[in-house]
């Protein structure tokens, strides 16, 4: 099922040609903003210097700080008169970003959205519950024009009154929710609380924040669903960006609406597909606000081209943020690839503590993992076992010899908010 079939198959001369039109549009789209007037000028490039899609190498990079000194209305390429729309990103940390959207960019969006949701098996015969924050968060109001132009029926829950949200599942018959992987699985917990058995429910769309496997597998067994992961972020127009199809094997990045990069965080040098790097995205459909070669801060990789389904452009799910990467012996390392090993583990619980040392000029990663209270016998056979189990699957992963330590159940630190499980003193050695 296709919402967009010429555009979602695109490939070879035909999808060029679509991305070096739209690049070319974008490209004097920014040169309307005087950020990008003064960094389009520095690296010596005009807009009618873009001549191929390799022309993009020589773009200078957005990142999320210039946005945030633009604050609120630096990137609009358009007068405010014909923003019809403004959303900001959450601003944890100082000003928020604000975006802009004209009225052709909601319309480009909503397709989006209803190319993934189409994408899915999911038509006007579904009943579609969006259990994300309505307001300046993206999440909402992205999924709600986009289920509509499908012609679903949308229940805009939004997020909140959990047991209420049950009832409206099994009262009006809900067959998709929509919502954040840990929302979702709140909502399990309470609907088995209240015994409820949520029959009509086949299809959830998680996104917003990272999940893993096991949480999908958790999801769907508690659920009675499929489970799918979303990707996107307001500066990609919201939710809707990168979906998977029902393979369920890597993200479709809408490969005529985004022009997509991976790179190595370090070097900023472009990397293959099957090299992990940090996404890079030109919006190649942007009116109100463009953007050139915009740095996520997201780790993933792009997958070869070709999917059962038809569409083209796949990268990987998020595997963690270039800010977390770890270069030990030259090798990247995230904190996520750790914890996907620990995961897949019975042996061992989820929580770990990383330590990096330089001894004689040479890195050295320790990382203390806590058992499995249930595998925790004290046998010492048992413990020189789990450890070469643990020591070749964290190889196998990162490339790189690490020392595991195993300790006993809840004696690592716990902590509230953003883990800091890694703990770097190579620069206090001398
Ligand atoms: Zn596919």
């Amino acid at each position: 099922m296709f919402w967009n079939r010429e555009m979602e198959t695109a490939t070879g001369a035909e999808l060029e040609r679509i991305q070096l039109k739209r690049l070319k549009w974008t490209v004097k789209q920014a040169s309307k903003i005087g950020f990008y007037q003064k960094q389009l000028a520095k690296a010596g490039i005009a807009p009618d210097d873009i001549a191929s899609l390799d022309d993009i190498e020589r773009l200078p990079f957005t990142k999320k700080q210039d946005l945030r000194e633009g604050y609120p209305f630096g990137f609009l390429a358009v007068p405010k008169r014909e923003v019809v729309r403004i959303h900001t990103t959450s601003g944890t940390t100082g000003k928020p970003t604000v975006v802009g959207y004209t009225r052709g960019d909601i319309e480009r969006w909503a397709e989006l959205i209803a190319r993934d949701l189409t994408m899915i098996g999911l038509s006007e015969d579904d009943v579609f519950q969006n259990a994300l924050g309505y307001g300046l968060f993206t999440g909402g109001l992205g999924f709600h024009y986009g289920a509509e132009l499908i012609g679903m029926t949308v229940v805009p829950s939004a997020t909140g009154n959990t047991r209420r949200q049950i009832e409206m599942i099994e009262d009006f018959g809900v067959t998709a929710i929509n919502s954040t992987p840990s929302y979702a699985m709140h909502l399990a917990e309470v609907a088995e609380e209240m015994g409820a058995g949520l029959e009509t429910l086949r299809v959830g769309t998680f996104g917003a924040e990272p999940w893993s496997g096991s949480m999908r597998k958790e999801l769907e067994s508690r659920l009675g669903i499929t489970a799918y992961d979303s990707y996107g972020m307001s500066e990609m127009f919201g939710p809707g960006a990168g979906f998977e199809c029902q393979e369920r094997d890597g993200l479709h990045f809408w490969h005529d609406s985004y022009y997509v990069e991976i790179i190595d965080p370090a070097t900023g040098e472009r990397l293959g597909p099957g090299e992990r790097g940090e996404l890079v995205v030109t919006p190649l459909v942007k009116e109100a606000m463009p953007l050139l070669r915009y740095r996520t801060g997201d780790i993933t990789m792009l997958y070869e081209d070709g999917c059962a389904c038809g569409r083209g452009q796949k990268i990987a799910r998020i595997m963690g943020r270039s800010d977390d990467m770890l270069v030990i012996r030259g090798i990247n390392v995230f904190p996520s690839q750790i914890e996907h090993v620990l995961l897949a583990m019975p042996e061992v619980g989820e929580q770990f503590m990383v330590y990096i040392d330089r001894i004689h000029h040479l890195d050295e990663m320790t990382i203390d993992v806590e058992m499995n209270r249930d595998y925790f016998s004290g046998e010492l056979k048992d413990l020189d076992r789990i450890q070469a189990k643990v020591t070749g699957a964290l190889r196998e992963t990162l490339g790189l010899r690490t020392r595991v330590n195993l300790v006993e159940p809840g004696t690592l630190p716990r902590f509230e908010g953003k883990a800091r499980r890694v703990v770097d003193r190579r620069k206090e050695v001398w």
